[in-house]
């Protein structure tokens, strides 16, 4: 089967200037980068470029200086932190398009690697202003895109110039893609979903794309709350979406017309108050006092959960299934995550990952290494879930 996207094995970048989109939206504190996940994520393409005679132009937005010079949001930093990562120099140029830009490049020989300064210094980037994808187009002669978190959003550097130029997926995004691919594109079956976290109503498109995709759906967290309230049971003053009761029902009815399995808690972990270290007890589903909120599913439900996970192949995980950041909520969440990462290891499950809170919940429970894949894009791997198109990932579609 031929690759539905172009990626760097595609085309032929030496003594090209190759613009490559990136993620360096990293955190910083006074002017310091503290996290390098994201430079590690994009490090092998730069220098897989390099190495193969490109000059590597990298494009980058940072923060939000909405599309004013802003010195605060300034890449230069940056460059240095990838410098440090990539342990090869990285030149800065102060602005991302214009004589600037075009005379720092005109000196880059081949395999050197430069940052352009903030895309989003420029209306035009947000606005996928036709001038400001001329403008960034005439730096380049290939455009490889590396930033599949910010492929939800059709900008000039993640859309816009994709049009303009041959263009690839980087290594990062090659990987991410891939990824999606096993879990929701053309996964081993069977395959189940995870959905946990706070509420029904921000995960609505989620849930109707799953049940469309998936032979199972795990549904744990405050979401789970509104189902069981849904069903009449008592929920006490557990988050839940009352409101939203209707829309659970449907959802649990049109799930029975895909034969998509729903599997909610059958117990809970119940406080009365929402505190570290709160009193907590156990209770069946519909037993929590009036008084009482659910704060993680109970023993008998990751059992049950422990017990699906071993007959399934294919495992797509977005949300927590209690508060996990407060203790001891966290419990259900890590016995999952490492029966999940212990299926893994074995060979047994392909599991793939994503969103913000999970990725912090596997982190936490040490298991996050184990697993097929973690995405780390948070609102790019949710539209994905949902079964949106991503105007990034299809200006790279191999037509
Ligand atoms: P989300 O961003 O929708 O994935 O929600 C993640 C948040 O949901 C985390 O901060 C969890 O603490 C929270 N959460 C999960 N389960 C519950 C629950 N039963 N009650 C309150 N908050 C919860």
């Amino acid at each position: 089967m031929s690759k539905p996207f172009r990626t760097l094995d595609d085309v032929n970048v030496s003594g090209k200037r190759v613009l490559l989109r990136v993620d360096l939206n990293v955190p910083t504190e006074n002017g310091r980068v503290t996290d390098t996940t994201r430079i590690e994520r994009v490090a092998s393409t730069i220098t897989e470029i390099a190495d193969k005679g490109g000059k590597v132009i990298m494009l980058a937005h940072f923060g939000r200086p909405k599309g004013a010079r802003n010195e605060a949001f300034s890449l230069q930093p940056v460059a240095a932190a990838v410098a440090d990562v990539i342990k090869r120099p990285v030149a800065f140029a102060t602005d991302c398009i214009g004589e600037t830009a075009a005379a720092t490049i005109a000196k880059m020989k081949n395999g050197d690697i430069l940052l352009l300064e903030n895309t989003r210094f420029y209306k035009g980037e947000e606005k996928n202003d036709p001038a400001f994808v001329e403008e960034l187009a005439k730096l380049g002669d290939i455009y490889v895109n590396d930033a599949f978190s910010a492929a939800h959003r059709a900008h000039a550097s993640t859309e816009g110039v994709a049009h303009k130029l041959p263009a690839c997926a980087g290594r990062a995004m090659q990987a991410e893609l891939e990824a999606l691919t096993i879990a929701l594109g053309n996964p081993e079956r069977p395959v189940a979903a995870i959905v946990g976290g706070a509420k029904v109503s921000t995960k609505l498109e989620l849930l109707g794309n799953l049940i469309k995709k998936v032979d199972l759906l795990l549904i744990g967290g405050g979401m789970a709350n509104t189902f069981l309230f849904a069903q009449g049971k008592q929920v006490g003053k557990s988050l839940c979406e009352k409101d939203m009761a209707d829309t659970a029902r449907s959802i649990l009815a049109e799930a029975e017309n895909t034969k998509c399995r729903i599997v909610l808690p059958v117990d809970a972990t119940v406080a009365k108050e929402f505190k570290a270290h709160a009193q907590a007890r156990v209770v069946d589903a519909g037993h929590v006092a009036e008084d009482e909120m659910i704060l993680d599913i109970g023993p008998k439900s990751v059992a049950a959960i422990e017990h699906i996970l071993g007959q399934i192949k294919t495992l797509v995980w977005n949300g927590p299934f209690g508060a996990f950041e407060t203790p001891p909520f966290e419990a259900a969440t890590f016995a999952i995550a490492k029966k999940v990462g212990t299926l893994t290891s074995e060979g047994k499950l392909k599991a793939i990952a994503g969103g913000g809170d999970t990725v912090a919940a596997l982190n936490e429970a040490g298991v996050a290494g184990q697993f097929t894949y973690v995405s780390a894009a948070g609102g790019a791997f949710l539209e994905w879930m949902e079964g949106k198109a991503l105007p990034g990932v299809e200006a790279l579609r191999v037509k």
